[in-house]
C-alpha cells in the first residue's frame, strides 16, 4: 500500500488510468516483497473463518476512529478543503463507500441512510453518534445472517457488559444514555486506546478528552463457545502505550514483522527471522552449558569417590 501511495503521489497526471492501478495492485511489475498474501491475517478483525469480518470490519473501525479523532482535533483538517464542512469524516466516508466499497448492496444501504439524515449532522459529537447509530442499525439488520461470525455475533453495541452506563430502562423500555455512549466511544476509539504496535510511525494524536465513566474497552477475542456472547465483553487489560524510545526500538523490529518478511505467528505473538535465530542460538548454547555442567559434576563425583575409597584402604 505504501508503494502504491508513493507511486500515486509521484504521478504528474490529473487522472490515473484504472488499469494502471490494477496492474500495480496485482504486482504486474513484480516488485519484490510487494504483494497481498493468499491468506490475510487481521489484527483486530480476524474472522473465525475466511470471508468473515476482515475488511468491512476494519472499515467501520477506521471511520469510527476518524469521527472520534476529528471531534477531538477539528483543526487537523485545516487547509484540506474539508475544514468548513459540517460532517467532513462522514462525507468522505460516504464518497469512499460509494466509489470503492466492493459490496454494492452495502453501499446502497449506506447511501440511503446518508441521504436521509446525514445533512442533520452539525457537530463533531453528532458525527460520532450518527455513525454509531448507523452501525447499530446495520448490526440489527444483519444479526443472524450469513455474514454474522458465530464467534462475534452482531448485536446492539456496546453491550451492557462493555458499557453498563450506556444502557438505561425507562418505563420498562431499553433506552440508550447517549451522553455515556459518546463518552464510551471517545474512549474506545480515542488516541489513548490506539495501539501503535503495527504502525510504521508513532501516532501524533492528542489524548481523548475527559475520562469515560464506563468500563475500559478491551481488544476483541473470540468467544469460547459458538453462540456465546462476544468475549470482548470480558474485561482484559489493554497494554500500555510504550515510551517513545522503547516505541522507536519496537517500531524498527516490527517494521520487519509488519511487512511479513519471514515472520511467523505463535500463540498470537509475531516472530521474525532474527527472533527465530536467537531462539536457536539460545537453545543450542543452553544445551552445551547443561552438558558441560553434567560432565563437570560427573568427573568431580568420581574424584570424590576415589578420594574417599583410598581413605578406607
Ligand atoms: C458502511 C458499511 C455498510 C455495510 N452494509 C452492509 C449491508 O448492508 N449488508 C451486509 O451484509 N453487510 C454490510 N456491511 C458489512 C457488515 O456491516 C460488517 O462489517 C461485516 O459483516 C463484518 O462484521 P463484524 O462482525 O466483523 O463486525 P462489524 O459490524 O464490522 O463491526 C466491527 C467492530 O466495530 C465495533 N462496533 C460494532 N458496532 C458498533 C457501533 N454501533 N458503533 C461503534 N462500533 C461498533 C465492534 O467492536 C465490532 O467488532 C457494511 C459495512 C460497512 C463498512
Amino acid at each position: 500500500m505504501e508503494t502504491l501511495s508513493d507511486w500515486l503521489l509521484s504521478l504528474p497526471l490529473q487522472q490515473i488510468p484504472y488499469q494502471a492501478v490494477l496492474d500495480l495492485v496485482d504486482n504486474k511489475m513484480k516488485i519484490s516483497g510487494v504483494f497481498l498474501g493468499a491468506e490475510l491475517r487481521w489484527v483486530g478483525c480476524q474472522g473465525s473463518r475466511p470471508g468473515l469480518r476482515g475488511y468491512p470490519c476494519s472499515l467501520w473501525t477506521l471511520f469510527h476512529v476518524l469521527t472520534v479523532q476529528h471531534e477531538a482535533t477539528p483543526t487537523a483538517l485545516d487547509n484540506t478543503g474539508l475544514e468548513d464542512k459540517a460532517a467532513p469524516v462522514l462525507q468522505v466516508m460516504r464518497r469512499y463507500i460509494r466509489t470503492f466499497f466492493g459490496c454494492k448492496e452495502c453501499g446502497q444501504h449506506f447511501e440511503q441512510a446518508a441521504a436521509a439524515s446525514m445533512d442533520e449532522v452539525k457537530s463533531g459529537e453528532e458525527e460520532v453518534l450518527w455513525l454509531w447509530n448507523q452501525h447499530n442499525r446495520v448490526n440489527t439488520r444483519l444479526a443472524g445472517s450469513l455474514s454474522d461470525d458465530p464467534l462475534f455475533p452482531k448485536a446492539a453495541w456496546p453491550s451492557p457488559a462493555l458499557c453498563p452506563a450506556c444502557h438505561e430502562e425507562k418505563n420498562g423500555v431499553h433506552v440508550w444514555n447517549r451522553d455515556n455512549v459518546l463518552r464510551f466511544l471517545r474512549h474506545h476509539y480515542g488516541a489513548s486506546n490506539l495501539s501503535p504496535r503495527y504502525s510504521l510511525s508513532p501516532p501524533q494524536l492528542p489524548a481523548a478528552p475527559g475520562p469515560a465513566q464506563t468500563r475500559p474497552p478491551q481488544e476483541e477475542r473470540p468467544a469460547a463457545g459458538g453462540g456465546e456472547r462476544r468475549a470482548e465483553e470480558q474485561p482484559e487489560p489493554r497494554p500500555e502505550l510504550p515510551a517513545p524510545r522503547q516505541q522507536e526500538e519496537k517500531k524498527k523490529k516490527e517494521e520487519v514483522l509488519g511487512r511479513g518478511e519471514g515472520g511467523v505467528w505463535i500463540l498470537g505473538l509475531g516472530f521474525n527471522s532474527v527472533d527465530m535465530s536467537l531462539c536457536v542460538v539460545l537453545y543450542v548454547s543452553s544445551c552445551l552449558f547443561l552438558m558441560l555442567l553434567f560432565f563437570f559434576f560427573k568427573v568431580r563425583s568420581r574424584r570424590w569417590k576415589l578420594r574417599h575409597s583410598r581413605l578406607y584402604v
